[in-house]
């Protein structure tokens, strides 16, 4: 075959790399056909097989292991950055994006495009800072200024100013709400985390109690299925009109959690005990901190993909979630770009849910 673009997806087994790895190679792909290199920190899942895309395994923080991996991909023309080391720790998140972009800019001379993932934390600060400075009010606009505060996003969209505007390269930066999608690799999966904990439920006979605020409960959220943020960053990759933006990446609704807490119910056939006035949030990582062996024994009576608790839940995000109000951000700039893309938050959340049940990773 003759490729029209060559992808690098870093991140190939994150929550949104899975999603670029099963969308770029399919023969209807704007911009295509591409031909796709996905990387990763681990070996290979056996779920990511299917996918037609050269595997790369490299610890993107080790500067050597990337150079030797990376320089002989001469052919790359689009980098798609959807990675994190899994902290927000600016310094290695920094080193990890500069050693991508100097193993491949001065060795692939046809490279035009950087799709730089990172997200709306960039309007309201870091989950793990301790100099609170004042969030923006929401809805979230791209045009907002900086919080005065490290955040490693700061460090990351620096890079790629510099870098592109030195070499002549065109750039995007995508800003997701939260994510709704399939990987049970990546480490802030809010659907697989909710999917273990209604399992686990099921498995004890106790109904789904929901641990949040009242606050949380009640209020308007947003969420962005994966599919469609790689649908947004290879819009980027390939329309003219968007190139060199930020861009905010929703599935353009709202939902409520007390609707969605009663679709996760059925999803597992479950009881569900939605907030009750008065209550306190109960920390799910608190309540599940034990549940390893449970977990355990549900993946071998199920014959499930073999996973660890502390890789396929993130119960601390789900913690986080379910105390945060008032986080929705705007799509008008993405409808005057000319990307309309959405989908249906209820259904792209069930949607997940099948497609983790299809592929054995829960009951
Ligand atoms: P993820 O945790 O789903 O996946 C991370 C990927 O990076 C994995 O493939 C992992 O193997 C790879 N990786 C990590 N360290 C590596 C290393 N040293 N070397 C090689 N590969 C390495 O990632 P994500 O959730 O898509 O996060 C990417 C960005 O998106 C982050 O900035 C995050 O804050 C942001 N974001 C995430 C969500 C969400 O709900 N998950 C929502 C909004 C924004």
């Amino acid at each position: 075959t003759s490729y029209q673009s060559v992808a690098l997806i870093v991140g190939v087994t994150g929550i949104v790399g899975s999603s670029l790895a099963e969308i770029l190679p399919l023969p209807d792909t704007p911009g295509g056909p591409w031909k796709v290199y996905g990387l990763a920190r681990r070996p290979r899942p056996t779920w990511n097989k299917n996918h037609p895309i050269h595997y790369i395994q490299c610890d993107v923080s080790n500067t050597d292991e990337t150079i030797a991996k990376l320089s002989p991909l001469i052919d790359i023309t689009h980098i798609f950055y959807v990675s994190w080391m899994g902290s927000e720790e600016c310094k290695v998140n920094a080193v990890m994006f500069q050693n991508i972009l100097d193993a491949v800019i001065p060795n692939a001379p046809n490279l035009k495009h950087i799709c730089l993932q990172t997200g709306i934390k960039h309007y309201f600060g870091l989950f793990e800072t301790d100099t609170k400075s004042e969030p923006h009010d929401s809805p979230f606009t791209e045009d907002l200024p900086r919080l005065n505060q490290p955040n490693f996003y700061h460090n990351l969209e620096d890079i790629l100013y510099e870098e592109t505007s030195k070499r002549g390269l065109t750039w995007s930066v995508h800003r997701p709400a939260l994510i709704f999608g399939f990987s049970p690799c990546s480490m802030m999966n809010i659907v697989s985390t909710l999917s273990v904990y209604a399992t686990i439920c099921k498995h004890e006979k106790t109904p789904l109690v929901y641990p949040g605020t009242k606050a949380s409960w009640n209020c308007y959220a947003d969420a962005v299925d994966a599919d469609l943020i790689a649908e947004h960053q290879i819009w980027t990759a390939v329309e003219p009109n968007a190139k060199n933006q930020v861009f905010n990446c929703n599935n353009g609704d709202v939902f409520k959690w007390k609707h969605i807490w009663k679709t996760l119910a059925e999803q597992f056939g479950v009881e569900m005990v939605g907030y009750e006035e008065g209550k306190e949030q109960v920390s799910l990582q608190e309540m599940m901190k034990d549940k390893g062996p449970v977990w355990d024994e549900i993946v071998k009576e199920n014959k499930l993909v073999p996973t660890k608790l502390e890789n396929i839940a993130a119960f601390w995000f789900a913690d986080i979630a379910f105390m945060s109000e008032n986080l929705l951000s705007s799509m008008n700039k993405n409808k005057e770009h000319g990307f309309v893309g959405f989908r249906n938050s209820q259904k792209s959340f069930v949607s997940c849910i099948d497609k983790m049940k299809a592929y054995k990773i829960i009951p």
